[in-house]
């Protein structure tokens, strides 16, 4: 049985392991690393990043269990929606590796992910050759094709975002809170989460919230990305708020969930929702979709 894992260390907790070094960050991949959920692959991947703010955040690389790999969460995503999960809104800089050792560059799709952070280009990326444990730290742009480095005005992934929305069944903000970020009411965390998530380029923000068998929420909004097969999708932005803090639970304890989204949106995330619920959660778990304009 692993260990409790946070996947979030506050600056105390962040200054007291040091530097962000080969050396100091080991102890902190390995302990994470039975948290990462690799049972298809079986190719585990932890993510840490330590943010503006002074405080260190974890991803770690999640597989939905009967799905295409397509639909599992990477590490690097984690880390981002775990960013999201905490206001954080920049990176000053990142490390990715399998064993704790080696540390590598984030795979291709995440490095343009990763570019929708305002300023990401001076991220810095901790890298050690596959046997060494002495780290070098290069951008990321040295990792992204030219013609994606230089997007000025354009709104960031991280930045404090609201979309417009607005439900179509008025009847339902009856039941929904103004301080909606931590409350535990389905559908006010799938409102909030579509209200906060990012889609530029679609501009069909969705949000989706999760409850388990013991009464718990989680949530999570869509991230688009530059690269579009590479955003994450709203159900996988909550499973990450699950995965973090829902003390181990296998999916399985996922009960009922909701998704906000556009009614007539060029795109719907509606049938992917429901078929990695109906995959992994309860057999029984009841989904529901709130439409907004
Ligand atoms: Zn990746
Ligand atoms: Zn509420």
């Amino acid at each position: 049985m692993a260990q409790p894992m946070r996947f979030m260390l506050n600056h105390i907790e962040t200054e007291s392991y040091g530097a962000f070094t080969p050396q100091n960050l080991s102890p902190l991949i390995n302990r994470a690393i039975p948290h990462t959920r690799a049972q298809i692959s079986g190719s585990p991947v932890v993510a840490v990043g330590r943010g503006s703010s002074g405080r260190t955040f974890f991803g770690v690389n999640v597989e939905l269990p009967g799905l295409p790999l397509d639909h599992s969460i990477h590490a690097e995503q984690f880390l981002l929606a775990n960013l999201a999960l905490h206001f954080e809104q920049k990176l000053e800089c990142i490390a990715i590796s399998t064993n704790g050792n080696y540390f590598q560059e984030p795979c291709g799709h995440c490095c343009q992910l990763l570019h929708k952070i305002r300023d990401m280009s001076d991220t810095k990326i901790l890298l050690t050759n596959p046997t060494g444990q002495k780290g070098t730290y290069m951008n990321l742009s040295t990792f992204l094709p030219q013609g994606l480095i230089s997007q000025a005005n354009v709104p960031r992934l991280l930045e404090r975002n609201f979309n417009c929305i607005e439900l179509i069944n008025h009847s339902l903000y009856m039941d929904i809170c103004s301080y909606s970020e931590h409350c535990n009411h389905l559908n006010c965390r799938a409102l909030k989460a579509a209200t906060i998530s990012y889609a530029p380029d679609s501009k069909c923000p969705s949000g989706v919230a999760l409850i388990d068998h013991r009464g718990k929420v989680y949530s999570g909004g869509y991230m688009e990305s530059v690269a579009h097969n590479t955003s994450l999708g709203p159900v996988q932005a909550a499973l990450v708020d699950f995965v973090a803090n829902g003390d181990g639970q296998e999916f399985k304890n996922i009960v009922e969930a909701v998704l906000v989204e556009k009614k007539c949106g060029v795109l719907s995330q509606e049938a992917t929702a429901r078929m990695i619920l109906e995959k992994i959660a309860d057999p029984d778990c009841i989904f529901r979709v709130l439409h907004c304009k």
